[in-house]
């Protein structure tokens, strides 16, 4: 199947998740992935506002304010996504396609620790469809070796193998309510030479 296809029927599956059911799988990929070593260890962390179904990490981003981490969200900037520091979630107001974005002045990108990264499939490599842009491509492109990504997902949207593109860019670990995917050893490669 061709990414349209795939990006289509996984849409539709995501906005059709029920909002009790969606709630309570938000709530369990939160506890899951606050007691990941990616999580745990990042002190600054990028989230996303959730959209069109997407697994709402609000709860985890409240929680990681008060313990004292640093939270960034995306804001869209022409073709790029720049992450900018929150105090409080209420400091977002709808911007591009509505979507609540943050006021703030973009972070040095090279700040992100952890990049908790939405999708609307992810494959078992840690390949990624998103819902069109490229945004999250762009984004992850820039990372360093010592900065982490995580895929988020419900379990569903988990396929074999993706399309991809020349562009498209792996993450590093997927949670899902289900199971977490290390792709490859990457991740601790990145921290074994750190
Ligand atoms: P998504 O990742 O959101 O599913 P695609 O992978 O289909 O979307 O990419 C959408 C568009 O973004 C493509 O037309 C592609 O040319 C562009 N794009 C993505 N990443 C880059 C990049 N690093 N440089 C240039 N163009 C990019
Ligand atoms: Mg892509």
């Amino acid at each position: 199947m061709d990414k349209d296809s795939i990006r289509k029927a996984l849409k539709k599956k995501r906005e059709e998740v029920q909002p009790t059911m969606k709630e309570a799988i938000s709530q369990k990929i939160c506890q899951r992935i606050a007691c990941r070593p990616e999580y745990r260890e990042a002190v600054k962390v990028a989230f996303y506002y959730p959209w069109k179904g997407e697994v709402s990490l609000i709860d985890l981003a409240t929680q990681a304010l008060k313990e004292g981490k640093e939270v960034f969200f995306p804001r869209v900037m022409g073709e790029t996504l720049v992450f900018c520091p929150v105090k409080t979630l209420k400091e977002l107001s709808p911007g591009y396609r509505g979507i609540p974005e943050p006021t703030s002045s973009p972070a040095d990108p090279g700040e992100i620790g952890l990049l908790l990264v939405p999708g609307v499939a992810f494959d078992w490599e840690g390949y990624r469809l998103g819902m069109g842009g490229g945004f999250y491509d762009r984004a992850l492109g820039t990372l360093k070796q010592y900065q982490t990504s995580l895929g988020v997902a419900y379990n569903f949207q988990l396929v074999e193998s993706l399309p991809r593109n020349w562009w498209d860019k792996k993450v590093d670990v997927i949670v899902t309510e289900n199971t977490i995917i290390t792709p490859s050893t990457s991740w601790n490669l990145k921290r074994r030479i750190q």
